[in-house]
């Protein structure tokens, strides 16, 4: 019967959630959210998965932060695709990567490819902070799962996205908070074709829609320019790498 349970379990990726065993504890999730595709195709995910989800958000200085005006309009209308939605935390580095400054995701200046092989859109030691944060807010909350939509299969290159650095972050956490902490990557695998599949396996044609209307990618912050996979530039990395698996997804 436990092995049933847990196979049925596995198979439609829940925990805790059938039966409604009042002696279950409840499960819970901190999910990374930003506004964009990757972390509300990670939340939808969440959202199946765990009966109670809350979501942080960073404020450090993009230069597209019209993604967190996006991400309201996103929690506003995501709740409707199950689970249940608890706080928003919003928290301010940019005083923190603002000061560190040199990337071309703060400052005004064009993305190219530095020396190192890495875009200049790379913020050193963001998603290092935004962990640890998020940690500390997990902390607080009861919470001992972290969401994050990094990927390593197609994306910058960016070394704090790798699954390396989120499992050793994962530990660092919970030995420096005495607290066990788990950082659930469910994009880490998946290019970004199959990202737009998860999210219509999540959600169908209602949460693609909402993506692609709603997420926001692109990394100079544009919005008037309206594209079958959603609004951008067209021309910068994050919005060809966008573009790019709609099309391969939609062939
Ligand atoms: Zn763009």
């Amino acid at each position: 019967m436990g092995f049933y349970w847990a196979a049925i379990a596995a198979l439609f990726g829940v925990s805790g959630r059938f039966g409604g065993n009042p002696g279950m504890t409840q499960s819970r999730a901190l999910v990374l959210f930003s506004g964009g595709q990757d972390s509300t195709t990670c939340l939808a995910w969440a959202l199946r998965r765990y009966d109670h989800v809350e979501t942080i958000g960073f404020r450090y200085g993009q230069r597209h932060a019209v993604e967190l005006q996006q991400r309201p309009v996103i929690l506003g209308r995501i709740g409707r695709f199950r689970g249940q939605l608890g706080m928003d935390h919003m928290i301010d580095l940019s005083a923190t990567l603002g000061a560190l400054g040199g990337s071309a995701m703060t400052d005004d200046i064009a993305i190219v490819m530095q020396d190192n092989g890495l875009p200049n859109t790379f913020v050193p030691g963001r998603n290092i902070l935004f962990f640890t944060a998020a940690a500390a807010v997990a902390y607080r909350r009861g919470i001992h799962v972290l969401v994050g939509g990094m990927c390593e299969t197609d994306y910058s290159g960016y070394p704090d996205c790798r699954n390396d650095t989120i499992q050793s972050m994962a530990k660092t956490l919970a030995l420096g908070l005495d607290y066990p902490i788990d950082i659930e990557t469910p994009l880490m695998w998946l290019d970004k074709a199959a990202t737009w599949q998860l999210a219509q396996d999540l959600g169908g044609d209602d949460l693609v829609r909402l993506i692609v209307d709603e997420a926001h990618t692109c990394y100079v912050g544009d919005r008037r320019h309206g594209h079958a996979w959603g609004k951008g530039c067209g021309v910068c990395p994050a919005c060809e790498l966008r573009a790019e698996g709609w099309r391969r997804w939609r062939e």
